[in-house]
């Protein structure tokens, strides 16, 4: 039988991927020392950092390589983790904070070393800028930013007024805000396919259009497909938010979420004038917007959720509301492409990394912060795969709660909370 897989998703992304290469099925049986289910910056990046030491690696996706969120999100790359340094420091204490940030930190500088090392064209750009949207939370971000600055020797933040955030972002409504110049954005599917060009080059094995049904464990972990199987030592878990049965403990702690984007026509002179700077920002609603400008100044524009099964069936126009709260002048400008993508997300907004058992490691949950963290969670399974825990340790060890009830129970569950997080952005 041969396995349906499903081609990218229609977006200003795959309509600019640079050499999208296809890569055939799995056909019989086949060995390895690991199995990755998964192409998207967590699989591949393992696959390329396991194949560098030297083990022989087979990736199966069941789609295209960089088809989950990997090659859909807003391509903004942060520091730290998804939680700022104070609410780490309150929940762990000042050395693990530490430690955490300075993980976080590394895994910016890992994507920026991988781009530059094997150049995959993916139109890096420094710059990141955070707005805030609500005067009551500037108390808080300049506590962030003293806190950042005096402790964790960051450098490169610069505080913004509210005419300085106005004149770097092309709009009025923020209230100041902060920009990092060390953080940044990129072109997110060309900078998945170049991790696949790497991987396959450092000597990975990669098949598409091959999805893995089960997992069987034995003496060896047994991965089965429609079309063959792959036997190996371990297998790792690089589903994310499209897991969907293969892990009932993961997907207990991982909760899928659909996020969405458009974007413009390509916008010439006047995009200069919108981000002059040209770069990402982001803001601090519970659910944030996120945008940039792409490579031909076209406003990418990232907002709104859904936690069902389905899409909205017009994606553009969903998400040309939310943009238009922060530029209502772009009222004319056509809207080209809109889609959407599945992230995942756990309780505490941290990173879920485990050894399930011997021989089945699982990553995910990056909660909106993947660019970084995904890469940088494939660079950590392949040192645990080698025997190097230490630092995955730091990641295994964090707290993971289930989502309160269950499978079928805990979507009502995330809907009421998210909905009461949405109206308390809009009090
Ligand atoms: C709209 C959107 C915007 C985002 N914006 C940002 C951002 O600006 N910055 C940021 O840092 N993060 C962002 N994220 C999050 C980031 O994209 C993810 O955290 C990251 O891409 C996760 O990578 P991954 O490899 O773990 O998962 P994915 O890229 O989702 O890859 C998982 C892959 O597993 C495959 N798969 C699933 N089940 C099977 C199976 N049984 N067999 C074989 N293959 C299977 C899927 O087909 C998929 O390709 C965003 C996400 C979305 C959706």
């Amino acid at each position: 039988m041969k396995p349906s897989s499903e081609a990218h998703t229609s977006s200003y992304y795959a309509s600019t991927a640079k050499g999208l290469e296809t890569f055939p099925a799995l056909d019989g049986d086949a060995n390895a020392d690991v199995c990755i289910i998964g192409g998207g910056y967590t699989g591949l990046s393992a696959a390329l950092h396991l194949a560098e030491r030297g083990r022989s690696v087979i990736l199966i996706e069941a789609n295209r390589l960089g088809w989950g969120a990997s090659g859909r999100n807003g391509g903004q790359l942060h520091s730290g983790q998804r939680r700022d340094q104070s609410t780490l420091e309150s929940w762990f204490g000042k050395s693990d904070a530490h430690r955490l940030f300075d993980l976080g930190e590394e895994a910016k500088s890992l994507v920026k070393n991988l781009i530059k090392k094997h150049s995959i064209l993916c139109d890096w750009q420094d710059g990141l800028i955070h707005a805030t949207h609500k005067e009551r939370y500037l108390a808080e971000v300049k506590q962030e930013i003293a806190l950042l600055r005096d402790e964790y020797d960051v450098g490169d933040i610069t505080e913004l007024s509210r005419d300085e955030i106005a004149a770097r972002l092309g709009t009025d409504v923020y209230f100041g805000g902060w920009r990092e110049q060390s953080a940044g954005h990129l072109h997110p599917l060309n900078y998945a396919l170049g991790l696949a060009r790497a991987a396959k080059c450092a000597g990975a094995v990669l098949y598409e259009g091959t999805r893995a049904l089960t997992i069987a464990d034995g003496q060896k972990q047994k991965v089965v497909t429609a079309t063959g199987t792959v036997t190996a030592d371990t297998v790792i878990l690089a589903c994310n938010g499209y897991l969907h049965g293969l892990n009932a403990e993961t997907e207990a702690r991982v909760m899928p979420l659909h996020n969405f984007i458009l974007a413009t026509e390509p916008l010439g002179a006047r995009a200069e004038r919108l981000i002059p700077g040209r770069e990402a920002a982001a803001d601090s609603r519970f659910v944030v917007y996120y945008w940039r400008l792409s490579a031909d100044n076209r406003l990418l524009f990232g907002g709104g959720e859904s936690y069902g099964r389905r899409f909205p069936d017009d994606i553009k126009n969903f998400v040309r509301q939310h943009m238009l709260k922060i530029y209502p002048d772009l009222a004319d400008v056509k809207i080209d492409y809109g889609w959407g993508g599945t992230l995942a997300v756990t309780l505490k907004r941290l990173p879920y990394m485990r050894r399930l058992r011997s021989g089945l490691y699982t990553s995910g949950g990056y909660s909106g912060q993947g660019v970084g963290t995904a890469t940088f969670a494939g660079k950590l399974l392949a040192e645990a795969i080698a025997g190097e825990q230490e630092r995955f340790d730091v990641f295994s060890r964090l707290p993971a709660p289930p989502f309160p009830g269950g499978p079928l129970l805990r979507y009502p569950s995330m809907v009421l909370a998210m909905t009461w997080y949405a109206l308390r952005d809009r009090l």
